[in-house]
């Protein structure tokens, strides 16, 4: 089955993630793909990936992402968060990241963690 990977960045790191994203290319395009609204808006018209996008962050994007997940349906999460900006939907926030905790499921929340975590599953995708 095809790695199932979410795809969300608040928005001084969504740079970062169309980066990060045209890094790993070739591997996300064998990827089952979901992403909050804007992020997914930029990884479609930007990189050309197929993405399956929910709402926006901020009014449920991150929600639906944790509800997928709980239902098993996310292999892996990567998440930049900003640290430095509050954000309205902080409890959003954290109920999508102790959802990856309670159900065990790898969550990158910065590019050094997601770049560890696509070259792992690059690699053992290759295997
Ligand atoms: P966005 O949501 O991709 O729609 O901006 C991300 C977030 O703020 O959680």
């Amino acid at each position: 089955m095809k790695p199932r990977l979410a795809l969300i960045a608040h928005d001084k790191k969504k740079d970062d993630m169309i980066t990060l994203a045209g890094e790993y290319l070739d591997f996300l395009k064998g990827c089952t793909l979901s992403a909050t609204g804007t992020t997914g808006g930029r990884l479609i018209n930007e990189l050309g990936l197929a993405v399956d996008r929910k709402h926006s962050g901020p009014v449920g994007g991150d929600l639906q992402i944790g509800a997928m997940l709980v239902e098993g349906g996310i292999d892996c999460v990567i998440f930049l968060r900003d640290p430095m900006t509050p954000q309205p939907h902080e409890p959003d926030i954290n109920a999508l990241v102790r959802a990856c905790d309670v159900h065990n499921i790898p969550c990158a929340t910065n590019v050094s963690t997601a770049r560890l975590v696509l070259s792992q599953l690059a690699a053992s995708n290759q295997a």
